[in-house]
């Protein structure tokens, strides 16, 4: 099973859904004044950019759509080199290598985070942006990251895939950086099936991500445009059935949060104080999505050992998210030749601290259940407490 939107899908999805079609018009697109046109597409980026704090919200097609866009919007380009987690989702990867530059790969320290002391020692006369990913739905340490960035004059793209509804000492996760990126796919803490946002602050860079996103129109066309385009662009657009769903979640999200803390909590108090178990750092322990409870073991062997026992695996070996499982990346299959140099950067064991700290960490699901991050064991968003209580005992037993 997936994210915790996921199992709160009820009557406001369905009715959200169901206006737009008794209202016929899919397209995300029609006149505001006119009565029958339900724009739900154009209400959930006004929506998302005020929960956010922020000026604009574009909503797209995938959270990879999201990443390519803003790369792009930024002029990101051949040559240039992208500091990016070696413990992230594949797209924040593979985003860079189609925005024809190079992914510079760096450790993550034990918030399972970006360790902002390696961004330092990748940083090259070629870098030009830094993708801090808020993984887990944790925040990264934004106050070194946004400190390096202005120190070397490099932009943050923030990746918020993992964390909407996060924040850091107050701020919205994509609010602190130059751009944001969401995804709305099952696994996420919101979800519309598929889709995506970006959110940013500044105008210019708004309308060209916009521009991408649709053919190079202006933001929110009405007419025909033609001799106005400001740039080629593509289609990473959603309709109108996508936004009624995804708008109905949005206003859900600070409950499901609020939810998982909860749960969060009851399940860490129950599970801590055991002998060579610690958890992960949080940056900010109010902001934090509580989507997963990450477990840091002192001691490999006795990882392996309990996740095995409880039918799950250490983060190191759970699949998708660790990019020495990420054989597309390591075997440069790119889809042009001359594009392997863009891979280069990752071989297996190339990042050390991050797999040490991999090795010895389990995920818990709290709200996202999902083997391939490793979160095959746990509780979901919708668990009792005393279901809660017994998923403890287990991983306590299991410990012993
Ligand atoms: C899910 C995810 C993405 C991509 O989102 P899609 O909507 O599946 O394209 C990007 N980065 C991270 C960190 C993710 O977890």
């Amino acid at each position: 099973m997936p994210g915790p939107g996921a199992y709160w899908i009820d009557k406001e999805e369905k009715r959200e859904v169901m206006d737009v079609l008794s209202s016929g018009y899919l397209s995300r697109y029609g006149d505001l004044e006119n009565p029958d046109f339900k724009h739900k597409v154009y209400t959930l980026e006004q929506e998302f950019a005020k929960y956010c704090g922020v000026k604009h919200a574009i909503a797209t097609s995938s959270g990879t759509g999201s990443i390519l866009i803003s790369l792009l919007a930024l002029g990101i380009s051949e040559g240039d080199e992208v500091i990016v987690p070696g413990y992230t989702f594949i797209a924040s990867i593979s985003s860079i290598i189609y925005a024809r530059s190079v992914p510079v790969l760096a450790e993550i320290d034990e918030s399972l985070t970006v360790d902002p002391d390696d961004i330092e020692k990748k940083i090259t006369n070629r870098t030009r942006a830094i993708m801090p990913v808020h993984m887990l739905g944790n925040p990264c340490n934004m106050h070194r990251i946004m400190e390096i960035a202005e120190k070397h004059n490099l932009v943050v793209i923030e990746d918020c895939c993992q964390a909407a509804g996060a924040s850091y000492k107050g701020k919205k996760l994509g609010s602190i950086g130059k751009i944001g990126t969401f995804s709305l796919n099952v696994f996420k803490t919101i979800t519309a099936g598929d889709g995506g946002l970006i959110v940013t602050n500044n105008d210019e860079l708004y309308e060209r991500a916009f521009g991408l996103h649709d053919q190079g129109h202006k933001p929110n066309r009405t007419g025909l445009e033609v001799g106005r385009r400001s740039l080629i662009g593509l289609n990473f657009r959603i309709n109108e059935l996508t936004g009624a769903v995804a708008l109905a979640q949005l206003r859900k999200v600070d409950k499901i949060i609020q939810t998982l803390r909860e749960k969060k909590n009851r399940f860490k108090q129950s599970i801590s104080n055991i002998p060579g178990v610690g958890f992960r750092k949080v940056y900010d322990e109010k902001g934090e999505c509580a989507t997963l409870l990450t477990v840091i073991f002192t001691n490999k062997d006795m990882a392996a050992k309990v996740c095995e026992k409880l039918g799950t695996k250490t983060i190191s070996h759970s699949g998708w998210h660790v990019y020495n499982n990420m054989e597309q990346i390591l075997e440069h299959k790119t889809p042009v030749a001359d594009w392997s140099e863009r891979s280069r950067f990752a071989s297996i064991g190339s990042l050390p601290k991050t797999d040490d700290i991999l090795q010895r960490a389990m995920n818990i699901s709290i709200g996202v259940v999902d083997a391939g991050l490793g979160a095959g064991f746990g509780i979901n968003i919708n668990s009792t407490d005393e279901e809660i209580e017994t998923c403890a005992q287990k991983f306590k037993h299991a410990c012993s």
